[in-house]
C-alpha cells in the first residue's frame, strides 16, 4: 500500500504531480488532490488536503498550510512537502501521535507553488529566483547588450568566468587554496588581480553575439527578473527588487492568498525556502511593538518548538531589506503566525556550527575562511563533487578566461541528495509539533435539568484543549480576519426555544500557552473554558433529541446530541 518515492533526488513537475496522484488514490480515507489554480504557463497548483475524513470533514478540523517552492531554485522545498504528504499517510495508524492529528487536524500541503520556474530549474543550466514571466515587463521584447549568462562551454552549468587584469580586478586568488578568490585589499598593489563574472556569451541589442568587444562589460541582469515571495499585500513595494507591478499581480500568488482566505480553518502556516539554516518570522517592515505582547510570546514559544525539531533559530526579519513576502501578509493580514524556514545550509555543515548569524556582516577574512571550511568539506564529503575547479577556456568573445566555481545547484542552494532527507524529517518533525499546538475546541459536558413538566434547561460547558488560543492572535480579531467561536442549537419540531438564541457568540477561548509566560510563574487561563445555556419546552408528545454544535473557525467544529427525557 504504498507510493514509490525517493529523496535523494529532486522531482521534476510530470513526476511529482504523479507522485500526488498516487497518494490520494491509495488512500482515499486520507488523502485528496486538487488543483488551486494554474501557474503562468499553465501548470496546475497542486494542494494535498490530509485528514481522516472519517472523523469530520476537512473543514471542520483546525488546519496547518504548508507549502514550498515559490523561489524556482528552492526545490527541497517541495520534497519536504512531498516528505511530509509521505510521512502522514504512510504513519497513520501506526504512529500515535500522526493518528491523533489526522483524527482531530487538517494538513493542506501545496508542494510546489512555482511549478513553471522550479522546471526551467530543474531542466536547464538557467538560475533563476522565482516566476517564467520576464520582468520589467519590458523584458519580454527586449534584451538588453551585454553579458548574457549562459553555459557557453556546454558542461550543463552556468559558473563563474575569471578574467585576469592586473589594474583593476577587485579579486585576487588564495595563497593557500587557489580555488578560492579573496578580496583585493587597497593596499595590495601587485597582481595578478581578476575580474569575477557569470560565465556567459556577450551578446548584442538584436540578441546576436556581439562582433566587437568593448569595455566596460555589462553584465545583464535575467529577464526572470520577478520574486514572487516580494509580490504580496503586507508592506508590498514596487521598488522591492522583483517585487512586481502591484500586489497580486501574478496567478500563483493570487492563487496562494485565495486558498488561505477562502480555507478559514487554517491555523499555523509553513512555507519552506531554502538555504540559511533559520526560521525566518515577520514582520519585515512592522516592528515587534506595533503588534500585541501575547501575539510576540506565541510566536516565540512556536518558534521553539521549531528549534527543537531542527537546530534551527527563528529571526525576526524587521528591517531586512524584504518587503511584501507572504509569511508578513499571513501574520499581518490573517493574524496566523506563519514561519519562513530556510532548509539547508551548507556553511554551517561545513563549519560544523549550527548557529548561524544570518545579517551578520562578515570581513573578508571570515568570508575567506568559512570558503575554505567548505572546500574542505567538499573535498572530504562530496568527493568533491560541489565546486568545479577553475580550468581555461579560449572565450569566442574574451579570449583565455577561467570557468569554475561552486556547482550552486549541487550543493548550496539545495542539499546534495545524499543530505536531503535529513533536511526533510527534521522539517516534518516541526510541522507535526505546530500541528499538535493548533486550538482545539470541543463540547466538554452536557447537562439537561428538567425546570417542570417539559420545560428543560440545557446548559454546555465548552473547552479549548489546545496550545494556541482559538483566535491564534489579538491581530487576527484586530484585522477581523476569525470570527468568533460561537455555539448553536437545533431544535426539531416538537421543541420550543424560551431562553437563548439559536446561536451565541461565546468570544475566543483561550489555550494553554498563554499561562506558560516567559518569568515562569504558575498560573493558569482562566478563558480557557465557556458555558452557554438555553430553556426549551417539549410541546409534543414523542421523545426529542436536539442537536447543539460548538463552531470555531480556528479551532474546529464539535457536535453532540442531546435527549430530552
Ligand atoms: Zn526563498
Amino acid at each position: 500500500m504504498s507510493v514509490s518515492v525517493s529523496f535523494d533526488r529532486y522531482y521534476k513537475y510530470e513526476e511529482l504531480s504523479d507522485c500526488l496522484k498516487q497518494y490520494a488514490e491509495k488512500f482515499p480515507h486520507l488523502a485528496a488532490l486538487q488543483s488551486i489554480g494554474s501557474s503562468h504557463e499553465g501548470r496546475q497548483i497542486w494542494a494535498m488536503t490530509i485528514t481522516n475524513s472519517a472523523t469530520g470533514s476537512h473543514d471542520h478540523k483546525p488546519a496547518m498550510y504548508v507549502d514550498g517552492n515559490i523561489h524556482a531554485g528552492e526545490v527541497t522545498g517541495s520534497m519536504a512537502a512531498l516528505y511530509l504528504i509521505d510521512y502522514l499517510l504512510t504513519n497513520y495508524g501506526c504512529n500515535e501521535t500522526v493518528t491523533r492529528l489526522l483524527d482531530a487536524c487538517t494538513f493542506y500541503v501545496l508542494p510546489r507553488i512555482n511549478p513553471d520556474g522550479a522546471e526551467l530549474y530543474l531542466t536547464s543550466p538557467t538560475l533563476l529566483r522565482s516566476s517564467v514571466r520576464p520582468f520589467p515587463d519590458y523584458r519580454k521584447s527586449e534584451d538588453p547588450p551585454g553579458l548574457h549568462a549562459e553555459d557557453i562551454d556546454g558542461d550543463g552549468k552556468i559558473l563563474l568566468m575569471r578574467l585576469q587584469d592586473d589594474l583593476r580586478g577587485s579579486w585576487k586568488i588564495d595563497g593557500e587554496d587557489p580555488r578560492i578568490m579573496v578580496e583585493r585589499h587597497p593596499l595590495d598593489q601587485t597582481g595578478p588581480f581578476y575580474h569575477v563574472y557569470t560565465e556567459g556569451l556577450l551578446r548584442d541589442a538584436k540578441g546576436q553575439p556581439a562582433r566587437e568587444v568593448k569595455l566596460p562589460l555589462v553584465q545583464v541582469p535575467t529577464k526572470y527578473g520577478l520574486d514572487l515571495n516580494r509580490n504580496f499585500p503586507s508592506g508590498f513595494s514596487p521598488l522591492t527588487p522583483g517585487a512586481g507591478v502591484f500586489p497580486l499581480s501574478e496567478p500563483e500568488t493570487r492563487n496562494q492568498v485565495e486558498f488561505v482566505t477562502g480555507h478559514p480553518n487554517i491555523a499555523g502556516v509553513l512555507l519552506y525556502h531554502t538555504t540559511g539554516g533559520v526560521l525566518f518570522r515577520p514582520h519585515s517592515t512592522i516592528h515587534d511593538s506595533k503588534f500585541d505582547k501575547k501575539d510576540i510570546h506565541l510566536y516565540e514559544a512556536i518558534g521553539q518548538l521549531g528549534y527543537e525539531s531542527t537546530g534551527y533559530p527563528v529571526v525576526c526579519c524587521y528591517g531586512d531589506i524584504f518587503s511584501g513576502v507572504f509569511d508578513d501578509w499571513c501574520f499581518d493580514q490573517r493574524g496566523l503566525l506563519a514561519f519562513t524556514p530556510e532548509l539547508w545550509n551548507a556553511e554551517s555543515r561545513a563549519s560544523g556550527s549550527e548557529k548561524v548569524d544570518f545579517f551578520k556582516k562578515q570581513t573578508s577574512k571570515e568570508k575567506r575562511d568559512i570558503e575554505h571550511k567548505l572546500l574542505i568539506w567538499n573535498d572530504r564529503e562530496l568527493s568533491g563533487r560541489g565546486f568545479i575547479n577553475w580550468r581555461p577556456y579560449d572565450h569566442p568573445q574574451l579570449g583565455q578566461v577561467e570557468i569554475g566555481g561552486w556547482d550552486t545547484k549541487e550543493c548550496r542552494q539545495n542539499p546534495p541528495p545524499a543530505f536531503l532527507k535529513g533536511e526533510c524529517h527534521k522539517m516534518t518533525l516541526f510541522a507535526l509539533s505546530y500541528a499538535a499546538a493548533l486550538p482545539h475546541a470541543v463540547i466538554e459536558e452536557v447537562t439537561v435539568t428538567a425546570l417542570a413538566p417539559q420545560l428543560y434547561q440545557i446548559e454546555v460547558l465548552v473547552a479549548n484543549r489546545g496550545f494556541l488560543p482559538t483566535n491564534i492572535t489579538e491581530q487576527a480579531v484586530k484585522q477581523q480576519a476569525v470570527r468568533p467561536d460561537r455555539v448553536r442549537i437545533e431544535v426539531p419540531d416538537g421543541v420550543k426555544l424560551l431562553g437563548g438564541e439559536s446561536q451565541m457568540e461565546l468570544g475566543f477561548l483561550e489555550g494553554y500557552a498563554l499561562a506558560q509566560d516567559v518569568w515562569g510563574r504558575y498560573k493558569s487561563p482562566s478563558n480557557q473554558m465557556a458555558r452557554a445555556s438555553w430553556t426549551v419546552e417539549v410541546v409534543g408528545s414523542e421523545p426529542h433529541q436536539v442537536a447543539l454544535s460548538l463552531l470555531s473557525e480556528r479551532g474546529g467544529v464539535s457536535e453532540t446530541i442531546v435527549d430530552l427525557a
